[in-house]
């Protein structure tokens, strides 16, 4: 469910970030649903983009920091439209084969992190 102090901190962040997020949408997922219990639980992720939309677990909902992250997927997910989720997944065996982590050394993670 989108709120607006979700659509405010998209655009809190898309200002401070100086780019303009109008279509972006953040889902807040709640503990209870099937999403957390299946998805972010297991596997500890905190939040995920896919081009416009951002899916996030409720308990992060007021940390800045993270959707300052996913929002720089979003504009990473523009500026490569469809080739975006190649690129990613090249990116992370690219890490891998320097012998880096797939994850933290992929480079548009470190952009992420820089950036948020
Ligand atoms: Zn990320």
């Amino acid at each position: 469910m989108i709120t607006l102090a979700g659509r405010f901190l998209a655009w809190l962040a898309g200002a401070w970030l100086g780019t303009q997020i109008t279509r972006t949408r953040v889902y807040y997922v709640p503990p209870t649903s099937w999403l957390d219990r299946w998805f972010f639980k297991p596997t500890k992720v905190i939040a995920f983009t896919w081009g416009e939309t951002v899916l996030m677990q409720e308990a992060f909902a007021s940390d800045e920091s993270v959707l300052a992250h996913e929002l720089v997927h979003v504009e990473q997910a523009r500026r490569y439209g469809w080739r975006w989720v190649p690129a990613y997944l090249w990116a992370s065996v690219q890490a891998w084969r320097r012998g880096e982590h797939w994850y933290y050394d992929n480079k548009f993670e470190r952009e992420a992190y820089e950036r948020s």
